[in-house]
This record gives structure tokens, sequence and C-alpha cells, in this order.
């Protein structure tokens, strides 16, 4: 049997941190990762032509520190993500193609859009980071769907329309599956809506040179023999003092502390010796995965951007309801990146191949005209059908749970630690929150192991 002062699942951009702070720190630790790569929500494919593509997590933003930290720590590079040209947006029936940050639409829509969104923003202000369960208006925000809260704080139908394309952008989900308090409590970790949904000074700005995955290859590659892949963990046994990581078919490992750098709904699928108690495992049956099928439409060339379009479009009524101009920082071939969200990636999941890529192009046709309906490729990722993710970007929670379960989110339980990107206090759901993650685990083992 393998032993270890620290056996680390999952070789995430979480549970790399985590061994990397851990071995930096002189500990011997293990990385045991199901899949036969890297990376987890973090994949590169290759454009034809071999250049890399982003197919799961791709973009970084201003204030998030810890990955832009770690990108240039590890002698990465970001580029802007192209924004240059008029944006489409789609709300309430009202196609309107814009430069700059708001739509064209008209004056009484706009106002109401502007005064959900500072509500939003100063209730999200006042939900604790670290705590959201710990908040005076905690328990009424999350009995409430997310749904519930847009109807009763948008007035008109395209304020309604803009915050439901903004929650399924960024959960992934529908704003019906998300405890309102869930909500507020995510926003409220990046610094506001803006910071979510905007590309120029928000999370869609950068791009990583090389693809994203390069964080995770850059992390493993120095942690070298230390990683273990294509070894699914499928039982914990544990006592106060020692954890013992089993799998389907290798002898098991053998460790002091455990960090389990897995989403939570996988988290909560391992056989736990003893069972862990009923608060955790309450708390892993109620935090879903959003869903979502990302598609990269390849061309030619950018040829939106000659036709004076910046490649983004939102809309509240196509399944495509996002997209993004993707193409490589050397400008060829054209990329559109476009999301296929909540029940829209529902049902779109359900077509064949054929039917769904006609739908996706059809949405492109729609918003660039005709030359979209030629791609030279195209690629897409269903989440949910990943074994090893089932679903994406993160998971969420639903009404009720922060407020009766979230102590259980990081709370160690005997030797095992909680990591992953859903247990961070900033920027739930990114990569740079599955940094944090990892740091915090990794400063948590050690003070275990010296206190020992
Ligand atoms: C399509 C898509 C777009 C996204 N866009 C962005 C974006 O633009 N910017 C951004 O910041 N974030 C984005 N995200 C989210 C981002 O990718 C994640 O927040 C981040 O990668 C999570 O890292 P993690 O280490 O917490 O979890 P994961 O990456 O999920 O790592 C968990 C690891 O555990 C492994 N594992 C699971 N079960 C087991 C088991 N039983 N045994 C062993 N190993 C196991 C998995 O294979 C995986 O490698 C996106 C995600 C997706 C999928």
């Amino acid at each position: 049997m393998h032993v270890v002062d620290t056996v680390v699942v999952g070789a995430g951009v979480a549970g790399l941190t985590a061994a990397r702070d851990l071995v930096r720190r002189g500990r011997d630790v293990l990385v045991v990762e199901a899949r036969d790569r890297v990376g987890g929500r973090l994949r590169n494919d290759e454009l034809p032509g071999g250049g890399p593509i982003e197919v799961g997590g791709q973009w970084v933003g201003p204030g998030q520190r810890r990955v832009l930290d770690l990108i240039a720590d590890l002698g990465l590079k970001t580029f802007p993500t192209h924004m240059a040209g008029r944006h489409i947006a789609e709300f309430a029936g009202r196609r309107s193609a814009y430069t700059g940050r708001i739509p064209r639409l008209n004056p009484l829509a706009l106002a109401d859009i502007a005064q959900a969104q500072l509500r939003l923003d100063r209730l999200a202000a006042r939900v604790p980071n670290a705590e959201p369960w710990a908040w005076d208006g905690a328990r009424r925000l999350d009995g409430q769907t997310f749904a519930t809260w847009i109807s009763r704080h948008a007035a008109t139908r395209s304020g309604r329309a803009f915050l439901t394309i903004a929650a399924q952008a960024v959960f992934a989900a529908e704003p019906a599956d998300l405890s309102a308090l869930w909500a507020c409590h995510y926003i409220g970790a990046a610094g506001g809506l803006d910071a979510l949904i905007e590309t120029r000074g928000g999370a869609q700005q950068d791009r990583i040179v090389g693809g994203s995955q390069r964080i995770a290859l850059a992390l493993a590659e120095a942690l070298g023999d230390r990683v273990v892949l294509g070894r699914p963990v499928t039982g914990v046994v544990w006592t106060p003092g020692d954890v013992r990581v089993e799998f389907a078919d290798a002898p098991p490992v053998r460790a002091r502390r455990a960090v389990l750098a897995v989403p939570p709904a996988l988290a909560g699928r391992l056989r736990y010796t003893p069972a862990l108690p009923g608060d955790r495992d309450q708390l892993t049956q109620r935090m879903p995965m959003g869903r979502v099928v990302k598609t990269n439409v390849v061309y030619a060339e950018p040829f939106w951007r000659r036709d004076g379009f910046s490649g983004q479009a939102n809309s509240d009524r196509r399944p495509v309801g996002t997209v993004f101009d993707n193409t490589p920082p050397d400008g060829a071939p054209g990329v559109l990146v476009g999301f296929l969200e909540g029940a829209h990636a529902d049902a779109a999941a359900r077509l064949s191949p054929a039917d769904r890529r006609e739908r996706v192009l059809a949405d492109l046709v729609h918003y660039f005209g005709p030359k979209a309906a030629d791609p030279v490729a195209y690629l897409e990722t269903d989440w949910a059908e990943e074994e090893y993710s089932r679903g994406c970007y993160g998971a969420f929670c639903a009404p009720s749970t922060l407020t009766r379960f979230g102590p259980a989110l990081r709370a160690p339980i005997g030797p095992l630690h909680w990591a992953g990107t859903e247990t961070a206090t900033r920027w739930i759901g990114y990569i740079d929150g599955a940094v944090e993650s990892g740091h915090r685990a990794a400063r948590e083992v050690d003070a275990a192991l010296a206190g020992a």
C-alpha cells in the first residue's frame, strides 16, 4: 500500500494548487485523478491546423488576483478577448446592435434594468463572503428562488429578460433552480454583477495563451510522478487521524490527511466508511451542477469582424444565448464560441448531434449572417455527459440549502478536507475560486499535520 502525508483526490486546479503548496511546505503528497488527463473542467482541444482551443473554462479577469498571480508564477501569458465592433443583444423581442456596454433599448427598459441591477448589487454586497448563512437577511432570501426575486424586483419584460440571461450565462442554470441567497452570495463574491458578465473589466476580459488547461498542465509537470492519472477513487475509509483512499482496480493509498478537490455532487457519490455526518451528506444532495453545452465553431477567418461585429451576442429566446469571438491571438482561424445553458442545454442534449449542430449554426446565422452557415469545423462538449464533472460551470445551491447546511461546505471532517471552486469565498465557480480553495485546504492540512 502506498503511504503518504496527504492524498489529494482530483487533479483540477484546486487539487493541484493544494498539492503544490503542500510540497512547498515539505509534505509528501500524492494526487489521484480519475481522468487520463489533468485540468478537470479546464481542457484544451485542437483546432484544424493544430492550435489549442478551450472547451472548458477559459477566461480570467481583473480582480481575480489568485489565478492571475498563479498564471504569472507559472510563466504563462494572457491576451485580451476580441471585443471591437458591434455586439448583438435580443431582449423581449427587440434586437439591438450596439457598441460599448449598454444595448439600445427603450428608456423605460434601460431604467428598469439599471434599478434591478443596483438592487441586486446592493443586496449581494451585504452577504458575507465567508459565511453567507450567518446574516440577518439570509433565511428570507434563501427561502425563495432567484426567479421569484427577479419577478418581484424587475418591472418590465426587458428587465426580467436581462436578469434571466445573466443568470443563465453565469450559473448555466435557470433562475428558478437557484436560491436567491446563493445568487447574491455568488455575485457578491465576485464584487458585483458587472464583474461577472462584462468582457472589458469583467470575468471575460482575458484568455490564456496556449489555452487555460496550461495552468493545470504546468502545475502537474512540476509535481511530476506525484500525480497519478486514470485512478478514479471509489471509497474513503477514515478514522480521526488516518485515511485510506480506495480504487476499483488499484491498491489503496494511505495518508494522514486527504484533500477532496472534487465538486460537491461528485464528493457525495463516494462511499465513506464510516458514513459522513448527515449535514455534509444533506448538503451534497442539494448542490447540483449547472448544465452547459459549449460549442466552438471554426471558420477560415473571423468574417464577422469585417462585417463590423465583435462576435458577442446575447439573446433571451435563441438556444445559443451567449456567443463570443474565440479566435486565437494571431487572428486565424476565426472561432465563435456559443453556449447552450440551463434548459437550453437540456433540450440541445436530447437532439441528435446533427440536429444540434444545425440548431447552433441557425443561431449563428441569425446573429452574424449567412457566412456563419459554413464552418470548417464544429467542436462541442456537453459537460453533463462528462463522468467526472457531471455538469458545469459549477455547482449551485437550491433554496434553503446554504442556511441549513452551508457550514458543512468547508468544515473538515476528521482527516478529510474539502477543496474545489465551490468552496471558495471569492469568485466561487471560477478558476480563481479553485486556486483560493487549494491554498486554503493546503493551509488547513499543513496546520493539522504540524499539530499532530
Ligand atoms: C464550459 C465551461 C466554461 C467555463 N468558463 C469559465 C471561465 O471562462 N472562467 C473561469 O474562471 N471558470 C470557468 N469555468 C469554471 C472553471 O473551469 C472551474 O471553476 C474550475 O476549473 C474548477 O476547478 P476545480 O479544481 O475546483 O474542479 P475540477 O476542475 O472539476 O476538478 C476536479 C477533478 O477531480 C476529478 N475527479 C472527479 N471525481 C473523481 C474521483 N472519484 N476520483 C478521482 N478524481 C476525480 C475530475 O476528473 C477533475 O479533474 C468554466 C467551466 C466550464 C466547464
